[in-house]
């Protein structure tokens, strides 16, 4: 018969123990993989129905399927389910490191570098605006002058291409998240609410320049 055989020198539960959770033959108080003491994954043969299914999951590659004799009988399943489960007691328990208490003088860093940090993302976002609203006032086209006619038609000061300058935003917007990672700024910090802030302050310095160039250039024509 065929069962899973982890090779304990790839097997790195460290990363993940995606095998124990995913064996479908597995039961709450029966597992079919479990993480032994040396901390590596550990197939109990006599329950392994063969299925194939953790050989495809494991990441490490760490898991292939091998032929043993066929099953022994149920006295022997059952003392080795009564040593998973002692082993399993014995294990020590993982428990999450706890966290480190701040001092004042920590906290008041902490507070500190947050604010630079907003700082500089503020400048950063405002820079990028800028240079954005310049890009895309040279890159789509000249404006219309300002003419009786093209008043009329509605047309007056529009530029041939606007589209241009929304995608130069959106660039504009998009690479600040691979500019704050370069700046060693943890983006994983910032949620929904820091990105809008980010984006509105690109959005309003990028219409702030576009529109002083526009303004600038009809008044020189
Ligand atoms: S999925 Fe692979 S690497 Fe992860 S615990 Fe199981 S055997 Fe180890
Ligand atoms: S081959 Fe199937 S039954 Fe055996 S350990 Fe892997 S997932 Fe579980």
């Amino acid at each position: 018969m065929q069962v899973a055989h982890i090779r304990k020198e790839l097997c790195n539960t460290a990363m993940c123990n995606r095998c124990v959770k995913f064996c479908p033959a597995s039961r709450k108080n029966q597992p079919v993989i479990f993480i032994g003491r040396n901390k590596k994954a550990t197939v109990v043969e006599e329950l392994c129905n063969g299925c194939g299914k953790c050989v495809k999951i494991c990441p490490e590659k760490a898991i292939e399927m091998i032929t043993i004799p066929d099953k022994t009988p149920d006295t022997e399943i059952d003392t080795k389910i009564e040593d998973i489960e002692q082993e399993k007691e014995e294990a020590p328990k993982q428990t999450a490191p706890p966290k480190k208490k701040l001092t004042p003088e920590e906290k008041i860093a902490e507070k500190k570098s947050r604010h630079v940090e907003r700082i500089l993302r503020t400048g950063i976002a405002c820079g990028l605006g800028m240079i954005a609203g310049l890009v895309s006032f040279y890159m789509a086209g000249t404006p219309n002058p300002i003419t009786a006619e093209m008043i009329d038609a509605g047309l007056a000061g529009v530029q041939a291409t606007p589209i241009v300058g929304i995608l130069i935003l959106l660039v504009a917007i998009v690479i600040q998240k691979s500019l704050f990672m370069v700046l060693k700024i943890d983006v994983s910090k910032l949620g929904k609410k820091d990105w809008f802030y980010q984006g509105f302050i690109t959005f309003a310095t990028w219409y702030l320049s576009w529109t002083f160039m526009l303004s600038t250039s009809l008044l020189s024509a």
